[in-house]
Formats: C-alpha cells, structure tokens, sequence
C-alpha cells in the first residue's frame, strides 16, 4: 500500500498562478495517494485557488497564511521578499500537527512549490522513506543540478554538491528531500523562520529531523534528476480581457 503523500504548496497571486497550479495539480492527478496542501499567501482564499483545486478533484486541504508585511521590501517586486513561503509551510506544519495522529497516520511530508516541475518518479521514490530521503533537484543553485555526494559502497550520503554554501549541514533544495509524518509529528518544535538566516530555511530545517549520515539517498543513488527548480518568466500584461478567469 503506498503511504500517503501530503504535498504542501505555498503559493501567491500573480499572472502564472493558475497555470502553475493547474500544472502541479495535473501531475499530482497521476499519482496515487496525494493529500494536496495549498497555503495561500493571501488574507482570504482566492477564487482561483478554490477553482483549481475543485477542479482537481484531488484530496486537498486549502488554507491561507499571508507573509509579515515587515518581511516584504517597498520593492512592488514579490521576488523582493527575503524570504519566500515560510508563514504557508508553517501553517502546513500546524494543520498536520493539528489533524493528524502520530501511529494511526503514515505518510510522507513533500514541500512542493507552486512552479517547479516533477517528475511522476519522484513519487514512487518518496513511497520508499523511512525517515528522511533526498535526491537531485536539477537548474538550481548556478549548477545544472544540485546534488547530495553518495559513497556507491556505503550507499550513504558523504557531502554535497552545490552551488550556494556548500558547507551548509544539508546544502539541499527546499524540492530535494521528504520526510516521514511520523518525524513531523514527532517533532513538534521543527519549523521554519524568518530569524533563519537567507538560505538556510532547509538546513535549519533538517537539522531538526535527521544527521547527514542518517539520509536515505533516492533517484538510484541520487544519479537520476526527478524534479527540476524551474521558475517561471513574468509574462508582459499590457491588457486585460474581461470576464475571464486567467
Ligand atoms: N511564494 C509565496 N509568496 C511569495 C513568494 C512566493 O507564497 O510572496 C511561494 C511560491 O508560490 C512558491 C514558494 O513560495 O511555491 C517559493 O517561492 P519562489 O518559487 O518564488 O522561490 P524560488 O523559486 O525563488 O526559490
Ligand atoms: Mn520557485
């Protein structure tokens, strides 16, 4: 039986927002056992939220958890923010906490932003963590791809290849790891913050959970790139069609 797998997507308005989540909807649709979590960074639900994940039919959860105002530079630019999707992966964290059961509930617990792309793969790949399982996570960091280094003999995790702070404990992509639901109910107090330095969100994170030496490397060894951190262009808007819903 596959464990669940509860997808927590933080997400925003802005012109691509219903073709990413029409997209991440779409590929979940191909995998057995999803729980879908949408968190918008918003004061109130959005229509093209709710419209999307109705659409999907999948199991969703939808809630919303809006950024500190003192986290957002003047900049009009929402790439400008320092840190992006902590408040929503929080509010995923609590909903788990809050409505789930540590030993009557199994599953894995996969941060999925809203604009990268995925591999159907992936998934047969988190169905097999223990505790917690990392992968390459391709177009990220100035490399081609980010990957954690894996001894072929031991078949663990010795170190990491990336672009951005190397020597980071877990220098992994917010999309290269799972975790067990059973290590997030556990451990109550692991969350993320904006006190965490810029960059440092998933190590930090980590850290909470697991050591280097306890990693579980998935993707055939962490030779196979199974999701890649695409970002999406800003398209030029110069006019608006009314009465559709974009
Ligand atoms: N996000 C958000 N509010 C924002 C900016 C981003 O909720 O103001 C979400 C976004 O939809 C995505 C995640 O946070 O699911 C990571 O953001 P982004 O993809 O912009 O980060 P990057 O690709 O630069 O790491
Ligand atoms: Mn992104």
């Amino acid at each position: 039986n596959r464990p669940i797998i509860y997808c927590i997507t933080p997400t925003y308005w802005r012109y691509v927002q219903r073709a990413e989540l029409t997209r991440i909807s779409q590929t979940l649709k191909l995998i057995q056992n999803i729980h879908w979590i949408v968190i918008e960074d918003a004061a109130k639900k959005s229509d093209i939220v709710r419209n999307v994940i109705s659409e999907s039919k999948l199991i969703a959860t939808h809630l919303v958890a809006q950024t500190a105002s003192f986290e957002k530079f003047k900049d009009k630019n929402p790439k400008a923010k320092r840190h992006r999707g902590v408040e929503q992966r929080n509010a995923a964290l609590n909903w788990l906490r809050d409505n789930l059961v540590l030993g009557k509930d199994k599953g894995v617990v996969y941060f999925m932003d809203d604009d990268n792309t995925y591999n159907i793969k992936l998934f047969d790949e988190m169905a097999k963590i223990k505790k917690v399982g990392v992968w390459p996570v391709g177009l990220v960091g100035g490399l081609n791809a980010e990957t954690p280094i894996v001894d072929r003999t031991t078949g663990k995790v010795t170190g990491y290849r990336s672009g951005w702070l190397p020597n980071r404990p877990f220098a992994i992509d917010m999309a290269g790891f799972a975790i067990s639901l059973d290590l997030i109910l556990s451990i109550k107090n692991a969350n993320f913050s904006y006190e965490m330095a810029k960059g440092m969100q998933e190590s930090e994170f980590l850290s909470f959970f697991t050591t280097k030496e306890e990693l579980e490397p998935l993707a055939d060894q962490c030779t196979k790139v199974y999701v890649w951190h695409t970002r999406t262009e800003k398209p030029k808007v110069s006019g608006i069609i009314p009465g559709l819903e974009v």
